[in-house]
């Protein structure tokens, strides 16, 4: 019998916090990278209730980890544990990824890098000079609008149903970006029809209420636009159906999901990712999925 194991008593340990995580895919993508690439580590879900969270923080420490992902409900609860905080998770206010290095814990927001890897590398199209419409005000809204505002856009309209979110996202890019044109609303009622990008960010259409359309059915879409849904589960959402049938390009979450694992990977491992080896991970999972 051959011998194949992943993991060996002087591996590296990397994990994922949440709860739940249950459809967490984080340990399939990790430890996939890890077969890939040839490195010696293992990744493990470490879910945990709310009362255990910060020993289990501490305990995550004691045992070594090199890092870990942190996802819902955690991503805020984590920063008082943060020793240094990056610019990006500290403008969103944030930590998905933390380093631990010489026993200090290290906060980074990857959220930002891969919805911006994605759509970049699966459109074909970058945010130079464009306008692009943002819906939703919640958490990833946010790494969505840093990403879009360091591309370069003409102008972004902020659309989230309770607007103070959404112009609190507005301050927030404004201070980062100041000569960036930003409008906020509370519904759509401007002719986004012109707009050349639009990005759900939104969780409105997810599984299991999968026909629904964020801000109603009254939408109208170009060809020439891009519309990209942060939602995988379902691959096609209604939103992307519909911007389909009117010929515009569109794009799934998933690629945001894989391209942020994977700078959560660069991170911990202080190494660069070949463009070939991320995109076939995509595939794989696009397949798998
Ligand atoms: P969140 O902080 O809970 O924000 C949810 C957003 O959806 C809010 O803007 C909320 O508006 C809006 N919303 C919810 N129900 C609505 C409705 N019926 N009508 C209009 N707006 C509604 O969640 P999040 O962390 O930002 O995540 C949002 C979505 O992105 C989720 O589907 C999540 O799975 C997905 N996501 C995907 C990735 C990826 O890697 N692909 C990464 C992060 C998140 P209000 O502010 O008015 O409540």
């Amino acid at each position: 019998m051959e011998i194949k194991s992943f993991a060996k008593g002087g591996s590296m340990l990397l994990g994922v916090v949440g709860n739940p995580l249950a459809h967490s895919i984080s340990p399939q993508l990790h430890n996939t990278l890890s077969d890939i690439l040839g490195k010696d580590c293992v990744y493990v879900p470490l879910r945990m209730d709310e009362d255990d969270f910060d020993d289990g923080i501490r305990g995550i420490k004691a045992l070594g980890f090199k890092g870990f992902n942190v996802t819902i409900p955690y991503k805020n609860k984590i920063l008082k544990h943060m020793d240094v905080i990056s610019q990006e998770a500290s403008l969103i206010g944030a930590v998905n990824t933390v380093k631990i290095k010489d026993g200090l814990l290290y906060g980074h927001n990857t959220d930002v890098r891969g919805f911006y890897d994605s759509f970049t590398r699966e459109t074909g199209v970058d945010f130079n000079k464009k306008q692009v419409v943002i819906l939703g005000g919640g958490g990833a809204a946010r790494a969505v609008a840093l990403a879009v505002v360091r591309g370069g856009p003409s102008r972004m309209y902020l659309v989230n149903r309770t607007i103070k979110k959404a112009e609190a996202i507005g301050d927030i890019i404004k201070k980062y970006s100041p000569h960036t044109e930003i409008t906020c609303h509370g519904a759509i009622d401007f002719n986004f029809g012109r707009a050349d990008i639009l990005i759900n960010t939104t969780s409105v259409g997810m599984y299991p209420d999968t026909g629904a359309i964020p801000f109603g059915q009254e939408m109208e879409f170009s060809p020439s636009m891009v519309v990209y849904d942060l939602i995988y589960n379902p691959p096609e959402t209604g939103l992307l159906k519909k911007a389909s049938h009117w010929g515009a390009k569109t794009v799934n979450g998933l690629g945001m999901l894989i391209y942020q694992g994977i700078r959560a990977y660069e991170i911990w491992m202080d190494m660069k990712v070949e463009d070939d080896v991320s995109k076939a991970v995509l595939d794989g999972f696009r397949k798998y999925l």
